[in-house]
């Protein structure tokens, strides 16, 4: 199957998966996650109709943005663990950071945000299964940094991200649940209006648990 048929397939499981739940599929951003695929299948999902692409590397984000420069109103998300010395390469070239989980991370984004003059918004990363090796912070630190934020011009948190373990769908149903909860426990949707959660394996239970943006890989671009 090719990228475009894939991403028509992974397009009508997002649209039943929302109308399973009530929920209008314009809702859902499909983030289509581009890791180590190469230049010409972004081109391809983007020629049938994709502006939403996902990278785990700071390098490779900006290396393929340099490349794909001349697709217009094309978006990058930057979904990988994010560090502070890597604010240089993403403020202002993504859209969207997902991964953002201290207060320095926040301090360095406000800091080259302001240096360049550009507003950046991010997302928090929860770490909701307790998992040692998952990256995100845990529920209770959610409001310090949020405070944090309030307090540093050029960057604007926008929502939270979670990515739970992979194989435990009970457990991955409850980090969902907690998600929201969370959410609704610090401003709701009012104040963070973006849920980055659900992958190929298990994004209609996301948007089943009210997730704002799917960052979907293996379904469009096939296994790496
Ligand atoms: C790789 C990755 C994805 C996509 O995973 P698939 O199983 O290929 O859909 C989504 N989110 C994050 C944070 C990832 O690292």
């Amino acid at each position: 199957m090719d990228v475009a048929t894939r991403l028509a397939d992974v397009h009508d499981g997002i649209a039943a998966a929302a109308r399973a739940s009530g929920r209008d599929p314009r809702e859902i951003t499909l983030v289509a996650v581009s890791k180590r695929k190469p230049a010409a299948m972004i081109r391809a999902a983007y020629a049938a109709g994709q502006r939403d692409f996902g990278e785990n590397y700071a390098q490779e984000l900006r290396d393929k943005a340099r490349e794909l420069e001349d697709l217009d109103a094309l978006r990058w998300h930057f979904i990988g663990p994010f560090q502070s010395n890597k604010a240089r390469l993403l403020v202002g070239r993504a859209t969207l950071l997902h991964s953002v989980s201290e207060q320095r991370h926040l301090e360095a984004v406000a800091a080259r945000a302001q240096s360049i003059g550009v507003e950046q918004r991010v997302l928090v990363q929860l770490n909701l299964s307790g998992e040692s090796t998952k990256h995100g912070v845990a529920g209770a630190t959610l409001a310090a940094l949020l405070r944090a934020s309030e307090t540093l011009e050029g960057v604007r948190i926008e929502g939270l991200m979670t990515m739970p373990p992979a194989d435990d769908d009970d457990v991955t149903a409850r980090c969902f649940a907690e998600l929201r909860v969370l959410r609704d426990a610090h401003g709701g949707v009012q104040r963070l209006p973006q849920l980055s959660m659900g992958m190929s394996h298990d994004y209609a239970l996301a948007i089943a648990h009210g997730s704002t943006c799917v960052r979907v890989g293996t379904a469009i671009f096939g296994s790496r």
